[in-house]
């Protein structure tokens, strides 16, 4: 399968290159040139299949003619042989038409992990037979960090190096990185804020001198489009377990950089019945401005209750962009140009099509608090802040929608005990394997908040 740029002057690349590389040359995100399908036949089919089955059904298109079908089953077998839970992505009835997705039993509680755990082994197997070594850079307000130290801890290819601005992330989120101390494992605390770290990730990527010879940076973000694909699965999954392909499901996702939702998308376009995609926001609400009323503006970054989603502008919406333009690459450029000054307006087109595929909805803390209060009463279940904000949107919509409502769960409770706290709630327990976080050794060093400084303790470093 070939991958081509949403600004459509990048060579094309195959699923190896694609996922070796960060973004596009032209600035763009690679995205496939075709996207496979499946019929109502294939997808009954799966009625009876455990995850891993799904996930290799769903993602064999993409990776054909790169890796074998041995090959990805025992990647796949890895990427989840780590999660606490027997169903990987088990489903919880919250109301007569609701269900929590919950997409936080694997090693680091967040949803990130179903595409980090995987993308680890995927790039453990392509270097170990290229014969090549990487380093991983990334920079982290909470989550992703985690998820990509767990993902690439045991991968002996592999140097990762993670920037967080220096106490700037909870202890929890700090804990999960910092007590990783494996010897190709670096916790670099930045003194300034996240979009500092950001910058000097991103400055990194255009200019790779300082690295060692041979050596080349690869991204975990989720530009990198194995971790888009390795999400499309637990649709599929939801919605057979819901009953696709018989009835529609809508998904209600909580966004930040609208990789989850765009997941869905893929999901929908490749076969699955959805009725809806409804993108769930807190009060950074770029993505419920532009589908409501066409206002795509960057706006202050507010400090809420769900962290992970404090996010200013959403890179993957460029890849919509991109087919809501008859993927026009030189279309793109222009919109792109237009929003470094500030503020995009889509065309009336673009819009209408958006709005038959996503609903929107923006949630604020006390709003959000109220809901896991509410959800708790009528069922015993706590919600994490993220997905509440998802819950909230769902039910705001409900009198609208006929079939079932899947919520994805993107953390755990207990990974964000502040929220549940002033929800008034007894905060969750953090599972056993967990237990000892507190009391165990963290490592990191403190760095300026300089590309220099970044660059040589990157260099000096790599094994
Ligand atoms: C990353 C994250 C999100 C947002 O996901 P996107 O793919 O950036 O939209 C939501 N909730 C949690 C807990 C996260 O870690």
């Amino acid at each position: 399968m070939q991958f081509v740029s949403t600004r459509g002057q990048a060579p094309a690349l195959n699923f190896e290159e694609v996922v070796l590389t960060g973004l596009a040359a032209d600035g763009g995100l690679y995205v496939p040139k075709e996207l496979p399908s499946f019929s109502s036949a294939e997808i009954a089919a799966l009625a009876n299949a455990d995850y891993q089955q799904v996930a290799f059904t769903v993602m064999r298109p993409f990776v054909v003619g790169v890796l074998s079908d041995d090959e990805l089953t025992a990647i796949i077998d890895k990427a989840y042989r780590e999660f606490r839970h027997p169903a990987i992505a088990p489903l919880i009835q919250t109301d007569r038409n609701e269900w929590v997705l919950e997409l936080f039993h694997g090693p680091t509680l967040a949803f990130k992990d179903f595409a980090l755990q995987f993308l680890g082994h995927l790039l453990d197997f392509l270097l170990a037979r290229r014969g090549q070594r990487v380093v991983v850079l990334g920079a982290t307000s909470g989550d992703t960090g985690s998820a990509a130290i767990e993902g690439c801890r045991r991968c002996d290819n592999i140097d990762i190096f993670i920037l967080h601005p220096h106490e700037r992330v909870s202890e929890v989120q700090r804990r999960q990185m910092t007590t990783v101390l494996a010897d190709n494992v670096h916790n670099l605390a930045v003194t300034g804020n996240f979009d500092d770290c950001q910058n000097i990730v991103k400055h990194s990527f255009r200019n790779q001198d300082f690295l060692p010879d041979g050596r080349q940076l690869v991204a975990v973000n989720s530009i990198n489009w194995a971790r888009i694909m390795a999400q499309i699965v637990y649709y599929f999954y939801a919605g057979v377990a819901l009953g696709s392909p018989h009835r529609e499901i809508a998904f209600s996702v909580p966004t930040g950089n609208f990789g989850d939702i765009f997941a869905g998308y893929l999901a929908k376009q490749m076969g699955l019945p959805v009725s809806e995609l409804i993108i769930a926001t807190n009060a950074n609400d770029i993505l419920h401005r532009c589908i409501s009323s066409n206002d795509h503006s960057k706006k202050p970054l507010h400090h809420s209750l769900s962290p992970s989603m404090d996010i200013m502008v959403s890179s993957n919406f460029e890849r919509l962009l991109f087919d809501l333009y008859n993927r026009d690459g030189a279309e793109i450029r222009r919109l792109m140009d237009e929003f470094d000054q500030g503020e995009m307006t889509l065309s009336a087109t673009a819009m209408d099509q958006a709005r038959v595929l996503f609903s929107s909805f923006r949630q604020d803390d006390e709003a959000m608090l109220k809901v896991i209060r509410e959800v708790c009463a009528a069922t015993g279940y706590t919600l994490d802040p993220h997905t509440a904000i998802g819950v909230a949107a769902a039910r705001a919509r409900a009198a609208e929608i006929s079939g079932p409502i899947a919520c994805l769960a993107t953390a755990h409770p207990a990974k964000f005990p502040t929220a549940v706290e002033q929800a008034g709630l007894p905060t969750a327990s953090l599972p056993n394997s967990m237990s000892n976080l507190f009391e165990s050794e963290e490592r990191f060093v403190v760095l300026p908040n300089e590309v220099s400084a970044v660059q040589s303790h990157v260099a000096a470093h790599c094994r």
